[in-house]
């Protein structure tokens, strides 16, 4: 049976981490939809779609979006899945504050959601999956059987992001991962097409203060109701 779990909620609240540990337990596949925003605005930066003042060339995305082709491949060797932008691993260029910095302004165009949509229902389509995103129980998927909704404090999402950079050693200042998040929120539940809501009937998950253990309980009480 084809089963669809959507993990929707705000930016930097362990949502990958999180469905990645669901999909491994279950043997689901994890879809990561907000790589594929993240690639679509590597895109536009690497094909001089912003200006100086880091304003987006909208018409000018809109009008290459045919150009864009987004897989998923997974690597051995590495043992992750890895994000494809035309054939191009771009996994680690998407994660970086560059990108993140833009992303949520690309991801408010409606165009640009059309295609990702479709992108996400058609790899949707074949087994069990994890998707996570912020439109995933809303409008990606509206009839998934199981919606989790993922908020947590702020500050503590902020210092969880900023480890996460500077693990990976980039050179990043709290406070501008802080005003990051807090702008990506700002933008996501505000936009005009899909604002980040919750579903009605998604299940509410606060995991400021749970380790990645009590959330896993958390999944298991609740898959069970
Ligand atoms: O989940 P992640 O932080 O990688 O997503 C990056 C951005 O992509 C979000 O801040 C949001 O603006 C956008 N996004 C979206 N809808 C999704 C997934 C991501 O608008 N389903």
């Amino acid at each position: 049976r084809k089963v669809v779990i959507a993990v929707d909620g705000y930016s930097s609240c362990g949502k990958s981490t999180f469905a990645k540990a669901i999909a491994k337990k279950l043997g689901y596949a994890y879809i990561d939809s907000g790589a594929m925003y993240r690639a679509t605005t590597l895109y536009g930066l690497q094909n001089g779609m912003f200006d100086a003042n880091g304003v987006l060339n909208a018409p000018k995305l809109i009008a290459a979006l045919p150009h864009i082709s987004i897989t998923f491949r997974f690597n051995g060797e590495k043992q992750r899945n890895e994000t494809f932008l035309n054939e191009a691993c771009v996994e680690d260029e998407i994660r970086t504050i560059a990108v993140a910095d833009k992303v949520s302004r690309v991801a408010e165009i409606g165009e640009v959601r059309e295609q990702m949509v479709r992108l996400q229902q058609q790899m949707g389509k074949e087994k069990g999956i994890v998707m996570d995103g912020r439109d995933i129980g809303t409008v990606v998927f509206p009839d998934a059987e199981f919606k989790i909704f993922m908020t947590a404090d702020p500050l503590i999402r902020a210092q969880r992001r900023y480890d996460e950079l500077k693990a990976k050693g980039e050179e990043v200042d709290i406070n501008e991962v802080e005003a990051n998040i807090r702008q990506r929120d700002h933008i996501d539940e505000n936009r005009e097409v899909s604002p980040l809501r919750k579903a009605s009937d998604a299940f509410i998950l606060d995991n400021s203060h749970m380790t990645v253990e009590e959330q896993m309980i958390w999944v298991e009480e609740h898959l069970n109701r």
